[in-house]
């Protein structure tokens, strides 16, 4: 079975790790005693730590100063829905906090046992339950990693879905739904929530829900989406059914090059609004381009690649070509897609710069097209104000009729007080963003990094989000202190920062 991928190692031993927050108390024996007679329940060192933690890059520097984020009290690996229910059952009772886990890649945060209690590690429910190939939906258990899903699918029943995050090998299916991701190929085949038929959730008061299961349904509103993105906050999901597509049997690619970058959205742009949606449509800013496709430092890179129906292919680079030298776009080398393809998922840049003590993060946002230039001048020059601010970079890496999504990497120079520099980048970026018209996130989600922006990004519409939780979760069980929410476990304050 596929585990989760550690994201650095911990400067110590296993039973020397210390909580960057609040240590909490252990379980009693009694709760451990209730736990363990539904399913295998580890309260081993080891197990604590990993499961107090995911790939937020902050805590990666923790990490090699000896800390996990909070330790669970303990961690629990059901393998059925019946088991997942009963586990919250005990939590009901004994009023523990109860945060899901999945491959823990996320980079926000959200799968931190902020206040202890259980973690429900789903990584035991792996697989593919059934396909409808008729239909083409595919039913899933929420614990199954990305390469699993998709070698199954293609190879047995010639299917994809067509979800490629960056952390396709690390991360899970419901991990994507519950984060609401992005793959690198979803301006053809669309974000998770396009992809998503229906879920089974266990409610935070033991129930078992079933959402969905037809397409494009009007019985009220959507009650599948209120789970996706959620983040664990607001049920727990245990199947999830997703709509897929016969595999590709023809690819194409190309690339060019822009004097701007503003010349490169306007193509994206165009191609898009012409019914061009092609996989993948990536635009680097003049850094990047530099960086990664060895330009000049003041031309920016466009990849393209798209896949299916050969006809449909042929026309859709048409349209993209047409767009791109409509805006002052060059043919580029082709051997970039190649190259991008062979090293797209390669992480090892990040850990061996945080080994070096480096901050480096990345934040995506999106936003309508008329928003973008300012959105991408603006964040990337309000990076560089932060204290310690060593360099800001951009690309766009999905494109919709209406927009885009912009995706910045940063980085900071290596420094004693790596939290405040950190806290400090972050606010600088995001609250530009904000001010420009962007979104606070486009894929990776909240959890607790981005929980502060919240409350200035929904407005009046998050008091909507918390009555959602209030009255869904009245106790607050599930993934306490996540997304903006407040928990009455630190009388309605944040832990962080
Ligand atoms: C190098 C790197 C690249 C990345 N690239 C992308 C990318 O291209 N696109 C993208 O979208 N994301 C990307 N991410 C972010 C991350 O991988 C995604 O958010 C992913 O979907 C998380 O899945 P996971 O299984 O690891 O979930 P976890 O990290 O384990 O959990 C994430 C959140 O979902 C909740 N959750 C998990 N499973 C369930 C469940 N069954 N029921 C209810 N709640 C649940 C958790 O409580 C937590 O709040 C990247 C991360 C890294 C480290």
């Amino acid at each position: 079975m596929t585990q989760p991928t550690e994201p650095i190692e911990f400067a110590v031993a296993a039973d020397e790790i210390t909580e960057r927050f609040p240590a909490g108390s252990t379980l009693s024996p009694a709760v451990r005693d209730a736990l363990e007679k539904i399913c295998p329940t580890s309260i081993e060192n080891q197990s604590l730590a990993e499961h107090g933690r995911d790939w937020w890059p902050l805590a990666m520097h923790w990490a090699l100063q000896g800390k996990t984020p909070r330790k669970p009290g303990a961690v629990c690996t059901p393998n059925t829905t019946e088991q997942i229910a009963a586990l919250v059952a005990v939590c009901n009772t004994h009023d523990l906090p109860l945060t899901v886990a999945g491959g823990r890649s996320g980079v926000c945060g959200s799968a931190v046992p902020l206040y202890g209690g259980v973690v429900l590690d789903v990584t035991a429910m792996q697989g593919i339950v059934s396909v409808d190939q008729v239909s083409g939906i595919v039913e899933v258990l929420p614990g199954t990693f990305g390469p699993d899903f998709e070698n199954e699918l293609q190879s047995k029943y010639a299917l994809t879905v067509g979800h490629f995050p960056q952390s396709f090998d690390i991360s899970t299916v419901g991990g994507w739904v519950a984060c609401r991701g992005a793959g690198q190929y979803s301006t053809r085949y669309g974000k998770i929530e396009d992809m998503v038929v229906g879920l089974e959730v266990v409610l935070a008061n033991g129930e078992v829900v079933r959402t969905g299961g037809a397409p494009a349904s009007a019985i009220g509103p959507d009650l599948t989406s209120l789970f996706i993105g959620s983040e664990g906050t607001l049920g727990v999901i245990t199947k999830v059914w997703l709509r897929a597509h016969p595999v590709a049997q023809f690819q194409a690619r190309a690339s060019y090059i822009f004097p701007s970058f503003v010349d490169g959205v306007n193509a994206c742009r165009d191609s898009v609004r012409n019914g061009a949606t092609p996989a993948v449509l990536r635009l680097y800013d003049e850094i990047e381009s530099k960086r990664s496709h060895g330009l000049d430092g003041t031309q920016c890179t466009l990849l393209v690649l798209d896949e299916g129906d050969e006809r449909l292919v042929k026309a859709t680079l048409d349209i993209v070509r047409e767009s791109a030298i409509g805006n002052r776009g060059k043919v580029g080398d082709i051997e970039l897609v190649e190259k991008w393809l062979h090293h797209r998922n390669d992480t090892s840049g990040l850990q061996a710069l945080t080994r070096k003590g480096y901050i480096v993060d990345t934040m995506e946002v999106s936003a309508p097209w008329s928003k973008l230039e300012s959105i991408f001048n603006g964040v990337r020059t309000a990076f560089m104000t932060a204290p310690g601010a060593r360099s800001a970079s951009c690309h766009l890496s999905h494109s919709y009729l209406d927009g885009a999504c912009l995706y910045f990497t940063f980085a900071g120079d290596k420094t004693e007080t790596v939290e405040e520099h950190y806290i400090a980048m972050w606010n600088a970026g995001q609250r530009e963003a904000i001010k420009l018209g962007a979104s606070v996130s486009h894929h990776h989600g909240i959890g607790i990094n981005r929980a502060r922006f919240m409350q200035e990004s929904l407005g009046s519409a998050m008091q909507l989000l918390q009555g959602l939780k209030n009255t869904l979760d009245p106790k607050d069980l599930l993934n306490p202190g996540k997304i903006g929410l407040t928990s009455q476990r630190n009388n309605s304050k944040p832990v962080w920062p």
